[in-house]
């Protein structure tokens, strides 16, 4: 893989000396999602699922293609795909469609301590509201996930277990941890909800060997626009399924008269009550984000033509350790990367210094032109047990070049002359 020519695609950072190693954040975006997106509009834009004329036809066409695409990029089928906004609403989505009514007073979820916002408040939110219980995952002082800890905390009680597939401060756990965890979680009936924010643009990840329930990721950390992201449903939960945002085309009837959100699905009767559309369709309520997804749609297939995931990871091992041995230079600098007895690969790694807050080491490289995360990444739990306020992100994708790593040490070993 040559991170060089991939670089090219992407206009701005062709067009601009912008050292970027803020991906895990946002990605860049290439020419053919701009592309995309932009001939949407020009030729095509009309709603979907609505419209009884061509053109509305062509653009349902092009949306539920885009479905497609993202069911074979994860080796899923189109109707477990539900289009959301990011992963931040698959999350809730999963929350309150699925959960709400279905865990109960005394009911458990494990989780990381480690876990983004995203993946923590709601579920606390949850637990307020429904009386459960959360059993907070530990990390080990140096940073790795505690996988004892974990597998002990589940148990029969369990009926959640949910994580990020790679963390987005610490990275990637082994493949062996996550295959023992969903493992235990089968073994007691708990359902897996996993955050692939952070690995669905780094990792294979395959639906039909994962055992997975329940999927979310941002389409914008895979070259694809904001505004778009995923919810992957196991079929096998369909049922389970209840509705989350309500309103226009979710809904197969709706009369006056109706009280009780639901309660056509509950008892089969109330027939004066909404009957909701079959999934995916019933958890995409209003328009939803149609040139998104076609943006999306073009960011995997560019991300299918140019990148080999193997290749991906070698290359992101290879920027890891060049920008660790820089790193290392600098006794006041914690670097915050689990060593496991397994490899893995990373995308990313985060450091703090005891000299210097976060923020103005940041602030410092944007006078160099290099962007880099600062501050507790929306993880501040974990952040405050390990003792600190913020902390250093520097994260990679395809187009990172060797040079963007140069360029960042180059500036940093400035700040300490
Ligand atoms: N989960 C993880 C691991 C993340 O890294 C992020 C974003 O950085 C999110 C969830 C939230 O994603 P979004 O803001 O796209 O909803």
């Amino acid at each position: 893989m040559n991170a060089l020519h991939i670089k090219q695609d992407f206009p701005l950072l062709r067009s601009s000396s912008v050292v970027y190693l803020d991906s895990a954040a946002t990605a860049q975006k290439p020419d053919a999602v701009i592309d995309a997106i932009s001939n949407f509009y020009r030729t095509s834009n009309a709603p979907v699922h609505r419209g009884i004329y061509a053109l509305a036809e062509q653009a349902t066409q092009l949306y539920e293609d885009a479905r497609k695409a993202v069911a074979d990029f994860i080796n899923a089928e189109s109707q477990e795909i539900v289009f959301t906004s990011g992963t931040t609403d698959s999350i809730n989505m999963v929350a309150y469609a699925w959960a709400a009514d279905t865990l109960k007073e005394g009911d458990e979820i494990v989780l990381p301590e480690s876990e983004h916002h995203a993946n923590l408040l709601v579920w606390q939110q949850l637990a307020h509201r429904n009386k459960l219980v959360i059993n907070y995952v530990k990390l080990t002082d140096d940073f790795k996930l505690d996988l004892n800890d974990f597998l002990q905390k589940i148990t029969h009680k369990t009926k959640l277990v949910t994580f990020a597939l790679s963390s987005h401060i610490f990275g990637n756990y082994p493949q062996e941890y996550i295959r023992a965890i969903i493992a235990k979680a089968h073994e007691v009936g708990a359902k897996i909800l996993c955050d692939a924010a952070q690995a669905v643009g780094h990792m294979k990840i395959d639906m039909q060997l994962s055992g997975i329930d329940f999927l979310a990721f941002s389409g914008h950390k895979i070259f694809g626009p904001t505004g778009i992201g995923v919810l992957y449903v196991n079929k096998k939960n369909f049922s389970a399924m209840g509705v989350y945002r309500i309103g226009g085309g979710m809904v197969q009837s709706a009369q006056l008269g109706c009280t009780q959100l639901g309660c056509a699905q509950l008892s089969g009767e109330q027939l004066s009550c909404p009957e909701w559309k079959e999934m995916p369709y019933r958890l995409e309520a209003g328009t939803p984000p149609i040139a998104q997804a076609i943006g999306l749609h073009a960011a995997l297939s560019y991300f299918k033509e140019k990148i080999v995931y193997q290749e991906l990871a070698e290359h992101e091992d290879t920027l890891t350790k060049h920008l660790l041995e820089r790193l290392k230079k600098h006794d006041d600098i914690v670097i915050m990367q689990p060593r496991y007895e397994q490899p893995v690969h990373n995308h990313l790694v985060s450091f703090y210094s005891k000299k210097f807050h976060a923020h103005d080491i940041a602030a410092w490289l944007s006078q160099y032109n290099v962007a880099v995360r600062a501050g507790h990444h929306c993880a501040q739990p974990i952040h405050q047990r390990l003792g600190i306020v913020a902390s250093v992100r520097v994260s990679f994708h395809a187009y990172t070049t060797m040079h963007d790593i140069d360029m960042l040490c180059h500036a940093l070993d400035q700040l300490y002359k």
